[in-house]
């Protein structure tokens, strides 16, 4: 049983924090976010805020006319508004008796077991010592490969390292929309949904779409993330930061994503979700069901086609032929051996590849996770 005290993670977005038309912080929501968060604090539960901002406030700090588009400014403006951030959530905090952190990450200190592990023994302190850690991504040193890119994926990769009870994302608009809340009148709140399905992908309008500041799209990948760690996912409206005390009291506000049945370890999660996928193993129908119905390792027969440059011990995603990914794995071949025996018999590889003893899997049942997604066959 988990002994645990319940932990609660909410991301807020620039779009909540700060004024769309000129870009100054919307300091009322955020007093009441954080006396929100500390009444939830008092009942007993523990907080991570993980918040944006950073770049839109520096950006306003600085004069400049427009978020900036270029690098190096972009990281400039979020080591201006990053202190700038905090110092307003100092005050806020302070007036209700609570002590913050501030964490920056990049996607580099998940991405290494050691340095996960020693991520989540550091929040797990400040959480042990009363704290609300506040979390941004480390703007100003992420580099463009490691970044998580925003602060939604962020947020869930979060949640799943300190095993959350809920995970919720506010933003700008109520929850997530049958269609574009914005520009269709018939667009209906979807209050509940089971699973983050394809179709569910379609509705989000793909990457890019933009609803709120991130998009629908990032918060759907989100959820997905939260919820097959096993964490339900909220995604809500938040100008009204007090709802949150309803939803902690398990009333409906906003989307509820259902946490999905957990029978994977900490381990596969990371490998699934802290990991940056390095590229794509296409495989025939019959190695699927090997996988997801009997637990086979992946062998090189089962593979019809790869994309990208990677070395053994990366990330890979494992996608059916449509291209749709259904799990991801740690791959014991490089791309390029591996080019030279997909599709063949195991018994055929030691000859084609000169090596008396290759490794006998190409992605180990160990090392591999599945998404749950239903592959299209
Ligand atoms: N880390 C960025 C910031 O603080 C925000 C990323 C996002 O919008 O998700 O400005």
């Amino acid at each position: 049983m988990n002994t645990q005290p319940a932990l609660l993670v909410v991301k807020v977005g620039t779009s909540t924090l700060t004024d769309g038309q000129t870009g100054r912080l919307r300091l009322g929501v955020m007093a009441d976010l954080a006396q929100t968060l500390c009444l939830i604090c008092e009942t007993g539960w523990r907080v991570v805020l993980v918040s944006s901002g950073a770049i839109g406030v520096g950006a306003q700090r600085l004069g400049l006319k427009a978020r900036p588009t270029d690098l190096a400014t972009k990281q400039a403006a979020a080591a201006v508004g990053q202190g700038l951030l905090m110092s307003w959530y100092e005050q806020f905090f302070r007036a209700n008796s609570r002590t913050i952190a501030q964490v920056l990450l990049t996607r580099g200190d998940l991405a290494q077991r050691n340095r996960y592990l020693n991520a989540q023994r550091t929040l797990q302190a400040l959480l042990d010592l009363g704290v609300v850690p506040i979390i941004n991504e480390n703007d100003t040193v992420a580099v463009n490969e490691l970044t998580f890119g925003d602060n939604d994926t962020l947020s869930a990769l979060v949640a799943n390292l300190l095993s959350a009870r809920l995970l919720v994302l506010l933003t700008d608009v109520a929850g997530f929309y049958s269609a574009n809340p914005r520009l269709d009148p018939e667009a209906r709140l979807i209050e509940e949904v089971d699973m983050v399905s394809p179709a569910l992908r379609q509705l989000a309008g793909g990457r890019g779409s933009n609803w709120g500041t991130g998009g629908m799209s990032t918060k759907l990948e989100a959820a997905f993330i939260a919820t097959h760690s096993g964490i339900p996912t909220v995604i809500t409206d938040g100008s009204q930061p007090r709802a949150l005390l309803d939803l902690i009291q398990g009333k409906s506000v906003g989307t509820r994503f259902k946490a999905q049945p957990q029978g994977t370890s900490s381990r596969k999660r990371w490998i699934a979700h802290g990991l940056v996928p390095r590229g794509k193993l296409f495989l025939d129908p019959g190695a699927i069901r090997a996988i997801t119905q009997h637990h086979k390792s992946l062998l090189p027969a089962g593979i019809t086609a790869l994309e990208g440059e990677f070395q053994d011990g990366d990330l890979v995603c494992l996608c059916d032929q449509g291209g749709r990914e259904w799990g991801r794995g740690l791959v014991n071949y490089t791309s390029l051996d591996l080019q030279r025996i997909l599709g063949k018999q195991t018994r055929e590889i030691p000859l084609l590849l000169d090596e008396p003893e290759p490794p006998t899997t190409v992605v180990h049942r160990d090392n591999l996770i599945v998404l749950a997604i239903e592959p299209t066959e």
